[in-house]
């Protein structure tokens, strides 16, 4: 459906205007057609790196290369679903092609391929309050799926879905990722979630954020539920909670 774009952020940082440092310098590559997510304590630059990488906020130093080009569609998809609750589904869907100028045929063929890639086929005519709310992130994925994009980039998405439509949607989107072949980036505060979708789990440290360690997870995909009760699950689990509290607690602590 779309093919993966590769990104290299070369010490990219970021200070905003009010002075405040949100990132220090950041090296990361991400392969055409990987899924990376980012895990750091809240404040540390997970949103601003991500708005960086969509081509929203300009980096202050270094510079962050795309390929096949800057002209790659880049998604977006945040924890509130912002849906428009005058439009059906499929009119929801056909929102950001919209906004891109695309042709109504072209707008309907893609928004009904990218309902039926997350489960939505059939309700096409359904308004957003008819919808539960794991419908309502699914149509918020496809809405930026419409757009196939060679990165896909996802703020929390699931963070305010109950704890069993989370890892069922966790599968989903694992699955529709292996699928449509985008580029993938994800930002959680979930250390299971960030394991059971990833590649490579990316740890960053405290504000200003920077790459502390980046974790490989070697599972094969599709990941299966099974994997959750694995004990090699639980063992890189922890080693990426191990990460992020070596570098959360203030080293004073322990004087
Ligand atoms: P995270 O997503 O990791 O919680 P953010 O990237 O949202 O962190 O924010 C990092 C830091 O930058 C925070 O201290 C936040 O208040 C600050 N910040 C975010 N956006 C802006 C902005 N536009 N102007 C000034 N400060 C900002
Ligand atoms: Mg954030």
């Amino acid at each position: 459906m779309s093919i993966g774009a590769s990104i290299a952020l070369e010490a990219v940082s970021k200070r905003f205007d009010s002075g405040l440092q949100a990132l220090d310098p950041i090296d990361l590559e991400l392969r055409a057609g990987e899924f990376v997510s980012l895990v750091g304590p809240s404040g540390c630059g997970k949103s601003t790196l991500l708005r960086i990488l969509a081509g929203l906020v300009a980096p202050s130093t270094g510079r962050c290369r795309l390929a096949p080009g800057a002209e790659a569609a880049r998604a977006f998809v945040f924890q509130e679903p912002a849906l428009l609750p005058w439009r059906t589904a499929e009119r929801n869907a056909q929102l950001l092609m919209e906004l891109e100028g695309l042709a109504p045929d072209e707008l309907q063929r893609r928004a009904a391929e990218a309902l039926a890639l997350v489960g939505l086929a059939g309700m096409e005519k359904l308004y957003p309050h008819q919808l539960s709310g794991g419908m309502r992130m699914r149509l918020s994925l496809a809405r930026a799926l419409a757009l196939r994009p060679g990165l896909l980039l996802l703020d929390e998405p699931l963070a305010a879905v109950d704890e069993l439509s989370r890892e069922l949607l966790q599968e989903e989107l694992s699955a529709l990722w292996r699928q449509a072949g985008f580029t993938g980036v994800l930002v959680t505060h979930s250390v299971h979630e960030a394991v059971f979708l990833s590649k490579r789990v990316v740890v960053m440290s405290p504000r200003p954020g920077r790459v502390v360690e980046v974790v490989e997870v070697p599972f094969a995909f599709p990941r299966t539920p099974q994997l959750r009760a694995s004990a090699e699950f639980a063992r890189l689990a922890g080693e990426v909670t191990a990460a992020l509290r070596r570098e959360s607690v203030p080293r004073a602590a322990f004087a």
